[in-house]
C-alpha cells in the first residue's frame, strides 16, 4: 500500500487540547470537501509506503524527547488514505497517533486521539442554504470547529460526542471576505478572534483554540 503525502515536518501542535506539544505532522494530499476559506496547500504529493513514512518521521525525532513520540495525521483529509497497515506500523515504532479529520469518512481502529473538525457544505452562503457535511464518526476525543460566523456551532453538539469542544477563529483567506458577506474585520489581525471570544463567553460550553504555531512563527 502507498500513500499520497504532501509533506512531513516536525513542529509544535498549535491547536486544540494538545496545543504546545511537539509532534511530527504527516500531511496527506487530497480532500473530499471544498471549504471556501481553506488555506491548506495539499494538492502536491509524493508517493510513499509505510516504511518510507516511518523512516522520515523517525529521522525527524532524532533530537526529540523519546518518551513522547506524537504523530499527527492531517491533510487535506487523511481518513481517505489512512488504513490499518499504517496505524500498525506507527504503533510498532512507538508513536502515539493523532488524526485531524473532517469526520465524513470512517477511520481504521486503533488511532489514539481523534480530532474531528466538522464542516458545513457551501458554508459561505447564508445558513438556510448551507448544510452540515454528513458525518461517519460519532464518538471522538475532540471537536474543533472553525467559527465562520455564518452559522451556529451548537448544531454539532447533537451530532458528535467528545470530551473537548474547541472553537477556533477564522482567518481571512482568499475570496472568503468578499463572498461571505462580511464587510470588514474588527481589527488588523485578519481573523474574527474578538467575535469568537464573545461567542464563547455567551456559550461557555466551548473553549478557545488559537493557532499557537502561527503566533510562535512556526509552520
Ligand atoms: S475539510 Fe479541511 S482540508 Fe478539506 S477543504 Fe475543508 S478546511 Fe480544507
Amino acid at each position: 500500500m502507498t500513500y499520497r503525502i504532501n509533506e512531513i515536518f516536525y513542529t509544535l501542535q498549535g491547536e486544540g487540547a494538545h496545543s504546545g506539544i511537539p509532534a511530527v505532522f504527516v500531511r496527506f494530499s487530497g480532500c473530499n470537501l471544498r471549504c471556501p476559506w481553506c488555506d491548506t496547500e495539499f494538492a502536491e504529493y509524493s508517493t510513499m509506503d509505510a516504511d518510507a513514512i516511518i523512516a522520515e518521521i523517525t529521522g525527524l525525532y532524532d533530537v526529540a524527547n523519546e518518551r513522547r513520540k506524537m504523530v499527527v495525521l492531517t491533510g487535506g483529509e487523511p481518513s481517505l488514505q489512512v488504513d490499518a497497515e499504517l496505524v500498525k506500523a506507527l504503533h510498532d515504532s512507538g508513536f502515539y497517533i493523532c488524526i485531524e479529520t473532517n469526520g465524513t469518512h470512517p477511520l481504521p481502529d486503533g488511532i489514539d486521539w481523534i480530532t474531528c473538525s466538522p464542516k458545513m457544505i457551501e458554508s459561505r452562503k447564508p445558513e438556510a442554504e448551507s448544510h452540515p457535511a454528513p458525518l461517519a464518526l460519532r464518538k471522538v476525543n475532540e471537536v474543533k470547529v472553525v467559527f465562520t460566523g455564518t452559522y451556529d456551532p451548537e448544531i454539532w453538539r447533537s451530532r458528535l460526542e467528545a470530551e473537548h469542544w474547541m472553537l477556533q477563529p477564522l482567518r481571512y483567506t482568499g475570496e472568503w471576505l468578499l463572498e461571505s458577506g462580511i464587510d470588514e474585520w474588527e481589527d488588523d489581525r485578519n481573523d474574527n478572534l474578538d467575535e469568537t471570544v464573545r461567542y464563547i463567553l455567551a456559550h461557555p460550553f466551548w473553549r478557545l483554540s488559537v493557532q499557537l504555531h502561527k503566533i510562535a512563527g512556526l509552520r
